[in-house]
């Protein structure tokens, strides 16, 4: 059932000439922002912006606004809520409701570690779990070869890591926010992170091996970094290249 919300007749116009604008909003939260981008009448971005949303998209949107955050998925490259560098010291009630909110959407994705820019938080916590079943859905010699063991969900608010091996592993990554490619990327062997937990108590920890690239990976998103900006650009690859060749010879 939708949320209804009485709309003046200025937010309407307001609503026909911008899709994307609500009064209030801080437009660098809008998972639809471009920084520069003129939500012009008839201009390019008005055009693209109506064709990718159906005629019920378009009427939810304009009865209920744009999502806010925290978003139930990870949001994608490009919303410059990636690219922020959030500030320190989280703490208060907020950090409980989206650390509920990072867990369900951990979750929900399969994924093994998400953080709140991804959700379009500008706050430095991240979450971490790798099930079992992970673990169980690849074959012996990747486990080995990557270094992987199952860990119980942690939360982690403010992460300090300091490097124990510096040795460096080149191995593939993905991530929710850039969905479809992977590109190996070089990481630590070991580190130890430092900060709260959910409770806000001091926390230690010492990982090695694929959860340490976890961390690594997940500690980068709170500095405004993704792993393209540290791959190495020749492994770069679309996973889905060997069905686009298929359709392409259809
Ligand atoms: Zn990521």
């Amino acid at each position: 059932m939708f949320r209804t919300r009485a709309l003046s007749s200025l937010q309407l116009l307001r609503g026909a000439l911008f899709p994307c604008a609500r009064p209030g909003l801080v437009h660098a939260q809008c998972p639809c922002a471009r920084p520069g981008l003129v939500h012009a009448l008839g201009g390019p971005a008005r055009r693209y912006r109506v064709e990718q949303r159906s005629y019920w998209q378009a009427l939810r949107r304009r009865l209920l606004g744009p999502p806010e955050p925290p978003y139930r998925r990870p949001c994608l490259v490009g919303t410059p809520v990636l690219r922020a560098v959030p500030a320190d010291q989280v703490r208060g009630p907020e950090v409980q409701r989206l650390v509920h909110a990072l867990v369900a959407a951990l979750r929900r994705a399969d994924a093994v570690g998400l953080s709140a820019p991804q959700l379009g938080v500008a706050l430095r916590v991240l979450v971490l779990e790798v099930p079992e079943r992970v673990l169980e859905a690849e074959n012996a010699r990747v486990r080995e070869a990557r270094d992987m063991v199952a860990v119980p969900l942690r939360v982690i608010v403010n992460p300090r890591i300091r490097v124990v091996d510096p040795r460096p592993v080149l191995l593939p990554e993905a991530c929710h926010s850039l969905p479809g490619i992977a590109a190996c990327v070089a990481r630590h062997r070991a580190v130890e992170v430092t900060g709260l937990d959910e409770q806000g108590q001091p926390l230690r920890w010492t990982v090695s091996g694929w959860t340490a690239r976890i961390l690594q990976h997940e500690v980068d998103h709170l500095d405004g970094r993704l792993f393209i900006d540290l791959m190495d650009s020749r492994t770069f690859q679309n996973l889905r290249w060997q069905e686009a060749l298929e359709r392409a010879s259809w």
